[in-house]
């Protein structure tokens, strides 16, 4: 394809998929002043959001240098899906620390109390290219320097479990069955082979290999190996109280921190993603709700999207992303601003966002 007929196809994109947001933020004077080695680099950045038109954000950095190299086409995207006026400088700023602020969801219904809940944020290690641009070689041996952290987490009694590996021959290797049941119970990863926007990204590639995952032995600890970041570090709990939840990842990832090589960082957009939507805090914090009464026992979640996003919040399936709804309308919700938002200001909106959504369910 030509670089005329590139932007031929991503105008017809703008006007079918108002809502890829590479397409609506491509500028065509910016790609043609770009030199070809220039031109080529963008194109691998965007071919997802190229080849899937329905794509949300329909970009993804293949090396941390892209977010200032590419800028120009970038930025606009993070400020549209992030909500940050252009204008507004962008510096992200952490903070776990609750200052007394108690988010149990007990306080808004007892039928809340126990509900399952995960945390996670991204983070992508600073000494190698983000996963669509990972050679096989490099996957595993990402995971061999993980392994070898987890080796020193394991001392830690709070922290202690084991990790699971689904590269074939690895030390740590599970069978097929033993990781349909991690799938199944929500804490490993699916196949990602299947999933046309990290195919398109290379995010996918040389799947099985490097990939794996650390449960602690409580089962609340987790680290996703060579998914769609290098690690995506989670706490699971059932329960109400989100600030145990926080507290858990916070304590972990402080941990982790130390055993392995510093983490890919931006001067603005705080921890570099692969998926832009994943800048900043980097976390996603969700809660699994059953809202039979919005969702129509879960056969249609049109309506629910709507009302959610008014709230700042994205509602996925039982299963993750581009997965429908479980039985008696089992959804995923979680604020959709990770840019710009503390960890704790996080918590708040999924606290004050579940509520909102609970009393419209039991209205
Ligand atoms: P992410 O992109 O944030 O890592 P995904 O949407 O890919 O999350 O989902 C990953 C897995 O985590 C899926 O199995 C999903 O059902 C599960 N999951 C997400 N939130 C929760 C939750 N609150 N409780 C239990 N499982 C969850
Ligand atoms: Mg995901």
């Amino acid at each position: 394809m030509t670089p005329e007929q590139l932007i031929a196809r991503i105008r017809t994109i703008r006007g079918t998929s108002p809502g890829n947001l590479m397409a609506r933020h491509f500028d065509e004077d910016y790609f043609r002043s770009l030199d070809d080695q220039s031109r080529q680099r963008l194109r691998r950045i965007i071919a997802s959001g190229i080849e899937n038109p329905d794509s949300q954000m329909g970009a993804y950095a293949m090396n941390p240098e892209d977010y200032d190299r590419f800028a120009p086409m970038l930025d606009p995207m993070i400020r549209d899906f992030h909500g940050i006026p252009a204008q507004t400088a962008i510096a992200q700023k952490h903070d776990w620390d609750t200052g007394g602020m108690s988010c149990d969801l007990a306080a808004i219904d007892s039928r809340l109390k126990d509900v399952s809940m995960r945390v996670r944020v991204a983070r992508n290690v600073s000494t190698f290219p983000l996963p669509g641009a990972m050679s096989k070689e490099q996957r595993v041996d990402l995971e061999r320097l993980a392994a070898q952290a987890f080796t020193r987490l394991r001392e830690d009694p709070a922290f202690g479990g084991h990790y699971l590996s689904i590269t074939p021959g690895s030390p740590d290797e599970i069978d097929a069955t033993e990781y349909d049941r991690r799938v199944k119970s929500h804490q490993m990863f699916k196949d990602m082979s299947g999933d046309p926007y990290l195919n398109v990204a290379g995010i996918s590639a040389d799947w099985p290999y490097g990939r794996g995952m650390y449960v602690s032995r409580d089962e609340d600890f987790l680290v996703w190996v060579g998914e769609e970041d290098h690690l995506r570090i989670m706490a699971m709990q059932h329960g109400g109280n989100l600030n145990a939840l926080f507290e858990r990842l916070r304590n972990g990832l402080e941990r982790l921190r130390d055993l392995l090589p510093a983490f890919a960082t931006s001067p603005c957009y705080g921890n570099v993603t692969s998926c832009p939507t994943n800048l900043g805090a980097g976390v996603r914090a969700s809660l699994h709700m059953r809202l039979p009464a919005l969702t129509e026992n879960g056969r249609d979640l049109t309506g629910l999207k709507h009302q959610a996003k008014a709230l700042g919040l994205a509602i996925r399936g039982a299963g993750g992303e581009h997965s429908d709804a479980g039985e008696g309308g089992l959804v995923d919700i979680s604020p959709s601003a990770r840019l710009g938002v503390t960890e704790m200001e996080i918590m708040r909106r999924l606290y004050d966002g579940a509520a909102a959504l609970w009393a419209m369910e039991t209205a």
